[in-house]
């Protein structure tokens, strides 16, 4: 099954996306990550794209189509995978189309997360990461089970996002308005969008999405 999540920063699509890799065992791909990682590692993208991430605006469609073909066409993915923070543009949701139908493949379901902007704020004010494994947390809902230590990977460090301060998700809040939002229309057209409400708590989420992929 390909899946994509849609939806604005912060609406919960990493934590969604987390247990639905468990769920489905189908892997996710987050070109958010991806590209923090080439940050982390100071490679010649992660240079290149360094500025534009912390200053909250996109990515070109070059670049993220580039990282996204390779990682599609790897064999860790030919059962199916779960698109997260991608496509972002209109342009990127045609690319994909062309690039899936190339290997005779394409999207069976987008989930559209759709959030009110209070909710949003105060979900992206509390989140912070594993320094070493990346598991997702938020102070006000998805604390680790022992305090200080990583459920995944036991680590001890934690981060926040350098993109998660007040400038940043402003950008990012029009970025999304202006390139991503239009995506909703495009796959409500092609009759595989189905919305979840996410001004819920994570475990009702999480039950409205069982719920949409046992009667898809
Ligand atoms: P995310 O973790 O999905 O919120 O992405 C963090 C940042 O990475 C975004 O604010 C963009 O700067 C960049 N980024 C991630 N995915 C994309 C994409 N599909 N298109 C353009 N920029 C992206």
């Amino acid at each position: 099954m390909n899946i994509i999540l849609l939806g604005p920063p912060g609406s919960g699509k990493g934590t969604q996306g987390e247990s639905l890799e468990k769920s489905l065992n189908i892997k996710r791909i987050s070109t958010g990550d991806m590209l923090r990682n080439e940050v982390n590692s100071n490679s010649d993208l992660g240079k290149q794209v360094q500025s534009i991430i912390s200053s909250g605006r996109l990515v070109s469609d070059d670049v993220i189509m580039r990282l996204l073909e390779l990682t599609i066409k790897s064999s860790e993915y030919e059962n199916g995978f779960i698109l997260d923070g991608v496509p972002r543009s209109l342009g990127q949701a045609v690319s994909l189309d062309n690039l899936l139908e190339g290997i005779s493949r394409s999207i069976d379901l987008v989930l559209y997360f759709s959030i009110s902007d209070e909710v949003l704020i105060d979900r992206i004010c509390n989140r912070y990461y594993c320094a070493n494994c990346g598991t997702n947390y938020n102070k006000a809902y998805k604390n680790p089970k022992i305090q200080g230590k990583c459920d995944v990977c036991g680590g001890g460090e934690f981060k926040i996002r350098e993109d998660d301060n007040i400038d940043s998700v402003k950008k990012r809040m029009s970025e999304y308005r202006s390139k991503t939002e239009p995506l909703v229309e495009y796959y409500k057209n092609k009759g595989i969008l189905k919305l979840v409400n996410c001004d819920q708590d994570v475990e009702k989420i999480s039950k409205d999405i069982d719920l949409l992929l046992k009667n898809d």
